[in-house]
């Protein structure tokens, strides 16, 4: 019998761990090897850890992490150790005078993996054994040093009982296994040659099916891919095989990394905190990003599993053969690693089209994150507790920096910089500085301390510029001003680089030659330094008008007087695909604040004649790709306008707004969008290829914009196309539109979507999802009933996040019903979660992360639900530190 620990309640405030703090290990471990005997809640771990102090440092005590650990038994060089030669705790395992030169510890504890519902270190998901170590999930397997700059190699074996795990995997490559002779069990021995940090460990078991494929690298190695899952499921699989083929061949053509093991596995599990985990050799995948077939996966699910295979997969040298020195670096891997997974997409599917998605999913969590409470540097200086820093500003932010980089230098400057990045750190535990530092010296230009700002200041800086046309001396003046504000912690903010791709549109529609001092711009990108600057073009024969920030060069806020019918001219003429899209874009916003303001104060809302000609026009267009056409149709989000008006958000005016405009497009260009989307209707076999999803994206955005109208026959329209869709795709945006009208359609069309789908929890996610996303006052009871329907789970992870998830961030009106309910009701279940998954919980409680946004009534309620969590004695430090940060005074 086990008498596991329990964590005690939080009493005090835990100290920060800080940047600035950092100092090198006193002790390395050289190698690790261990020994797991896999049991549901007895599982014995030995580790045997070869140590030696740091010559960096002097001879100083042994201090080990832990946590809920129990240990079974201590040696050191194969001999007991005194008991009062060290001090255990389940949080820390101390030799106060271990001998001064290398040694042996030989460490046994005991796990529980059944017992696990935090799902960090070895758990079971449903029967499967898995481990996920990242950040610090390692030391809830063995006391170790959990930290990413000690870096070990890695011997495992693990054993089990045979029918119970069949199936036994770790890192590296597998070098031994058999019977264990007299028992119902069995082993495997792993190697990993490469040097690693406990994060990236990994080990699996588990009754899984195996489906296998390989790969020649560059270099004419052939390389065994194995997907695992569990059986039944293998067809799903083909599409995760091929994403990875392809990202494999790309990382050697485009970065020339080649793979570096004699085997790759990912093995997909039902229940994991995150979406994947990029171990060694073997990545853990959370099902829903490797399980696709047409008739359970829409488009967008395919694109996600290719995007996540490719991050995990790019890892291998972008976060594993070169890790972070400390969590600090977390952007340093994960930035990183974006960046190349966006470059990927980019390159397997439309570039215009990717690069605008990627932007909206910027603006809609990052620059909100950056404007709220939670406002971070992409480097941290500071955390209490490091699982909630794996946010949109170190992901996405963190690519935004790396890609302005590339904007900077050039393509073939940038490659010269990672070349010299993976050639001087290749084993390493590195920092941004060391990084930035490579492409200082691959291009002789100077990026500090200036370029590091990007790192180290919050918030999203903030362009204003002036233009002024000079038809007598034929120039052209761009006078542009930079301001960042404040951010928690961080009053006052210095100048930043912002690197701005530009162009100058004349009459025609073509771009004007751009000569700045004399000589032609390069690659169009002006480079503001300084707090303002004018660059002032030459040669300039007309008035132009300025298309800037083109692709989103540089992540920041452009306030630019422009003339709406200059906006339409550059909708229909800018060379710049992003930029014909935001030009669409702003005038909506235009439309859509102005409404709001209107609808707050009781006035009539208007209509902009020009924004719908705009609209036609690209409808028509039929020269642009489906895709690119279906995201401009789309207007702002409700999160785009609520962070555009910024203070006193009334979210039901923006709703009102914003469906009111959906609708005018839906009656001004009705027979259009029928008409797209018979075009649009793809005959024969499904194939997820970009181009036959931009049709069908195309299609479903027609057939939204005709419902919001109410008329019979659009319904009716989308009542056959969930009745007739041989796809996915097609049957989850038919439901979708009908959810949004309250008739009896809808609760016949989610009624028979739960029968055809009831025994697979993935589509079940969807369902869930859809009916918690729901704009109406009723979805809060539904969401509640729906929390005691078989199909939902607390412990599972994908199911919080599909219904609980949706509701508190997918659903701005409901989440923020005016009565606070929604508050409370998330807040109730943040607290009944916290205990068993804090990760999970804390993550729910971001919903709350721009509250005081919100108008006065909202935001008294939930800044009440807040406090009421923050009274919470015994919550964990994850929930503890988001609420403590999301109420403070900035
Ligand atoms: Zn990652």
């Amino acid at each position: 019998m086990q008498n596991f620990y329990i964590k005690p309640m939080r009493t005090e405030e835990p100290r920060p761990i800080r940047l600035k703090d950092y100092r090198p290990p006193d002790w390395l471990i050289e190698t690790v090897n261990l020994d797991v005997s896999l049991d549901p809640n007895a599982t014995r771990v030995r580790a045997k850890l070869k140590l030696k102090p740091n010559a960096a440092a002097t001879p100083a005590p042994l201090v080990l992490d832990g946590e809920e650990l129990k240990l079974a038994s201590l040696k050191l060089d194969g001999k007991p150790l005194p008991a009062e030669n060290f001090v255990v705790t389940p949080e820390r395992l101390t030799i106060a005078q271990p001998p001064n030169r290398p040694f042996e510890l030989e460490i046994e504890t005991v796990v529980d993996p059944a017992g696990n519902t935090q799902l960090m270190g070895l758990y079971r998901a449903g029967t499967t054994y898995c481990t996920q170590c990242e950040a610090e999930g390692f030391r809830r397997i063995t006391y170790f040093l959990d930290r990413p700059d000690v870096m070990a190699v890695y011997t495992t074996r693990v054993e089990a009982d045979k029918s119970e795990a069949p199936v036994l995997l770790a890192n590296g490559n597998l070098v031994a296994h058999g019977e264990v002779p007299g028992t119902n069990r069995h082993f495997a021995v792993w190697h990993d040659p490469f040097k690693k940090p406990c994060y990236l460990f990994a080990l699996v078991g588990g009754k899984l099916a195996r489906v296998a494929d390989s790969f020649t690298t560059m270099s004419g190695r052939k390389v065994a891919l194995h997907i695992y899952v569990e059986p039944g499921k293998e067809d799903r699989c083909s599409y995760a095989m091929d994403s990875l083929k392809r990202a494999m061949r790309w990382d050697e053509e485009v970065f020339g990394r080649e793979y570096d093991l004699d085997i790759f596995m990912i093995v997909a599990v039902s229940a994991f905190n995150m979406g994947a985990m990029e171990n060694k050799g073997l990545n853990v995948f959370n099902d829903r990003y490797v399980l696709a077939s047409p008739a359970a996966a829409t488009d967008a699910d395919f694109a996600h599993i290719e995007a996540v295979i490719a991050h995990e997969y790019f890892h291998n040298w972008t976060g594993n053969r070169i890790t972070c020195r400390d969590w600090f670096q977390l952007c340093l891997k994960e930035g990183l690693t974006v960046f190349r997974d966006e470059e990927f997409s980019a390159d397997q599917r439309s570039r215009p089209v990717e690069r605008i998605g990627d932007v909206r999913a910027l603006r809609s969590h990052q620059f909100v994150e950056d404007a709220g409470p939670l406002a971070h540097p992409v480097r941290p200086e500071l955390y209490h507790e490091i699982n909630n820093f794996y946010t949109s500003t170190v992901y996405d932010k963190g690519a935004e920096v790396v890609r302005m980089l590339k904007v900077l230098l050039g393509a073939d400057l940038f490659r010269k910089g990672m070349d010299l990045y993976f050639s001087r750190h290749d084993g390493e535990a590195a920092t941004v500085e060391q990084f930035i530092q490579c492409f200082a010296d691959a291009s002789g230009r100077d990026f500090f301390p200036q370029f590091m700002r990007w790192y180290s200041q919050a918030g999203t800086p903030e362009i204003k510029v002036a233009p002024h046309y000079d038809a007598r001396e034929k120039t052209y003046r761009l006078a542009i001003a930079q301001t960042t504000p404040p951010t928690p912690n961080q009053p006052n903010k210095e100048p930043m680089v912002i690197p701005l791709a530009i162009g100058l549109v004349g009459k025609d529609g073509a771009d004007l030659p751009l000569m700045l001092d004399g000589r032609p711009l390069e690659r169009g990108v002006v480079v503001l330094t300084q707090p303002s600057r004018t660059f002032v073009f030459t040669g300039i024969a007309e008035r132009p008008i300025p298309s800037l920030n083109r692709g989103f060069s540089a992540p920041i806020k452009l306030s630019l007087p422009i003339e709406p019918d200059e906006l339409r001219f550059l909708a229909a003429h800018d060379s710049d695909p992003f930029n014909r899209w935001q030009a669409v874009q702003t005038l909506a916003m235009s439309l859509l604040t102005a409404n709001v303001a209107a609808l707050r104060n009781g006035a009539p809302a208007r209509d902009d004649e020009g924004l719908m000609a705009a609209l036609g026009a690209i409808l028509a267009d039929e020269k642009l790709e489906p895709a690119f056409i279906a995201l401009t149709l789309a207007p702002p989000s409700e999160a785009d306008i609520a962070r555009e008006i910024g203070r006193d958000i009334d979210p039901d005016t923006v709703f009102a707004a914003r469906r009111r405009l959906r609708a005018a497009i839906g009656e001004r260009h009705g027979a259009a969008l029928a008409n797209a989307y018979e075009r649009m209707i793809t005959g024969g076999h499904y194939s997820p290829d970009a181009q036959s999803a931009g049709r069908r994206a195309l299609k479903n955005v027609c057939l939204d914009l005709l419902a919001v109208t109410e008329k019979s026959e659009a319904i009716a329209r989308a009542i056959s196309q969930y009745e007739s869709a041989d796809n996915m795709t097609d049957r989850m945006a038919a439901v979708q539109t009908l959810s949004l009208h309250d008739r009896p359609e809808r609760a016949a069309a989610l009624e028979d979507f739960y029968r055809r789908y009831s025994d697979d929890p993935l589509i079940i996610d969807k369902w869930l999802a859809l009916q918690a996303a729901i704009p109406e006052p009723a979805t809060l009871e539904r969401v509640r009933v729906l929390t005691t329907h078989p199909a939902f789970s607390m412990a599972n992870p994908n199911r919080v996040r599909a219904l609980i998830g949706a509701f508190a961030q997918g659903n701005p009106t409901q989440f923020n019903r005016v009565d606070g309910a929604g508050y409370d009701f998330v807040a109730d279940f943040v607290l009944a979660l916290d205990p068993k998954n804090p990760h999970g919980a804390a993550r729910l409680m971001g919903a709350f992360r721009s509250w005081r946004a919100l108008e006065a009534a909202r935001r008294a309620r939930a800044e009440a639900a807040l406090r009421r969590v923050a009274a919470m004695p015994a919550s964990s430090r994850d929930v503890h530190d988001i609420v403590a940060r999301t109420l403070a005074d900035s």
